[in-house]
């Protein structure tokens, strides 16, 4: 991925496997996005960077999305941020959590900090716009690095399928309007499009491959 104004992009694929995880770092400081795994491994992976994290984004609440948020945002005394719409989830699927020996989630550990839809800075120099994208989840949103040509897209498209849109909250009209909107940004062709799960593409390769990615 594009290394501008010496941002660094690196997907994390934590123990046990199942998620892709983002850090976005600049110097010794990083966010962190969708933290997938136990926050011990997290601590040791930052520390083993030299990094200090100073926020955590997730692309929606879901549980494979938010797994270590609670517990990183504490012992760094850190903000976590969900839309408002998925904080319903939070705590919600305890039970894939279980599966994967992590620990449970309640909204009570930390509660999350309300995800304002705007442009923003999330480190010195590093702009962010933050894309609502309902439709797999009600609070689901997409980030995107307009200087760097990134987006994290979470669970709304895959590489060459969709999001589920019948867990709790879906809505699969809305999913189809969110991918339209996103396509319809017509963001640069060499933007990289990091998926919550499997392979990382980009919007030009998306075109031409994703039967789903259409206005
Ligand atoms: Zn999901």
């Amino acid at each position: 991925m594009q290394n501008l104004k010496n941002s660094k992009f690196e997907l994390i694929q934590m123990k046990p496997q199942n998620t892709q995880s983002a850090v976005v770092s600049i110097g010794d400081e990083c966010v962190i996005f969708d933290p997938w795994g136990n926050a011990t491994n997290w601590e040791k992976l930052l520390s083993e960077r030299g990094l200090t994290p100073r926020a955590i984004y997730a692309t929606h609440g879901h549980p494979d999305h938010i797994a270590a948020a609670p517990a990183i945002a504490k012992t760094y005394n850190i903000p976590w941020y969900l839309h408002n719409g998925d904080f319903r989830l939070v705590g919600w699927g305890n039970d894939l959590l279980e599966y994967f020996g992590l620990p449970k989630i309640s909204i009570d550990d930390v509660r999350p900090t309300e995800l304002e839809i705007k442009q923003t800075q999330v480190l010195p120099g590093l702009v962010m716009d933050i894309i609502e994208t309902p439709g797999h989840t009600p609070g689901g949103v997409a980030y995107h690095f307009p200087a760097e040509h990134v987006l994290l897209i979470g669970d709304t498209l895959f590489q060459d399928s969709v999001g589920r849109y019948d867990l709790p909250g879906g809505d699969v009209k809305m999913l189809i309007q969110s991918i339209a909107n996103i396509y319809n940004l017509n963001l640069p062709e060499d933007t990289a499009v990091v998926h919550g799960h499997g392979m990382d593409t980009c919007i030009g390769w998306l075109k031409i491959n994703n039967p789903y990615f259409h206005n």
